[in-house]
């Protein structure tokens, strides 16, 4: 188990938690949907009931089968999703769907974003994906760049001259190694502008909680492997990142690039 595995298991068992919670919901519901109107559909026809309670069955178990194999996906780290569109489903809806239900319970809502960013990194790790260096992109938030650098690197963060102050000294070193590109953006809008002219196949993407949530919906169905930042300063100020956690990902995922896979090995 890599170390940031290690971290994200609470996190993971949190949506479980959720998960089974939901779906004994659903389940309950459903009895209740059928039972209520049931007294007075027999009323109308004597087949009702039973009609009405199929219907509803076949959904319940539908959605509850829905849960549960996003709960094996998670327990077994196999890629149990081969239906694209029920992965859609799962990352647009039911992950909204648990965060308000957590919310619902009292669960501080960085919380279940952790949770949820854990689960995706999950869903994305369990695809086994290798993709080369050219087709992936890093994407950074602003505030990793020390407040007080003179230099604007959004738009060209080759720009940086490397002089150590802040995080993306040793992240350009990661994307030069990998021959990765990276992108700085100011904000949601921004993030996405990239995302369409550079059309990568994976993002490895760093930001705070929210922004890291709303980025892996608004990319669905492109893979995104999220990574917190540090915020010792506060939010958005001189934020940083664990650079062996970006590491992780690109060894993990990323084919590098050809002047890399020639080098002599150390
Ligand atoms: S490493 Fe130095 S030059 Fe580069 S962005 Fe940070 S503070 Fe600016």
């Amino acid at each position: 188990m890599t170390g940031a595995e290690h971290i994200q298991q609470p996190r993971k068992r949190l949506f479980i938690l959720l998960l089974t919670v939901a779906g004994t919901l659903v389940l309950g519901l459903s009895f209740l949907l059928w039972w209520v109107p049931s007294v007075g559909l027999v009323n109308i026809h004597p087949a009702l009931p039973v009609v009405f309670g199929a219907v509803l069955t076949l959904l319940a178990f539908a959605i509850v089968g829905g849960l549960s194999l996003l709960v094996l996906t998670l327990l077994t780290g196999r890629d149990l999703f081969m239906l694209q569109p029920l992965r859609g489903m799962v990352v647009r809806y039911l992950f909204p769907a648990i965060i308000s239900l957590g919310k619902l319970i009292g669960i501080d809502r960085d919380m279940l974003q952790q949770s949820f960013i854990a689960l995706n990194n999950q869903l994305v790790h369990t695809r086994h994906l290798r993709v080369p260096a050219e087709r992936t992109l890093i994407l950074l938030p602003h505030c990793i760049q020390t407040f007080d650098c003179a230099i604007k690197i959004t738009g060209d963060v080759e720009k940086c001259v490397r002089c150590g102050k802040c995080d993306i000294h040793g992240l350009l070193g990661l994307a030069h190694k990998f021959g990765i590109e990276m992108a700085v953006a100011t904000g949601g809008t921004l993030a996405r502008k990239i995302i369409v002219e550079k059309r990568p196949k994976l993002i490895v993407a760093v930001a705070c909680e929210r922004d890291l949530t709303s980025g892996i919906r608004d990319a669905y169905p492109l893979p995104v492997v999220g990574i917190l930042n540090k915020r010792p300063n506060g939010p958005c100020f001189n934020t940083h990142i664990l650079l062996p956690e970006v590491e992780q990902a690109l060894k993990e995922y990323v084919i590098p690039a050809l002047a890399e896979q020639e080098k002599p090995q150390t």
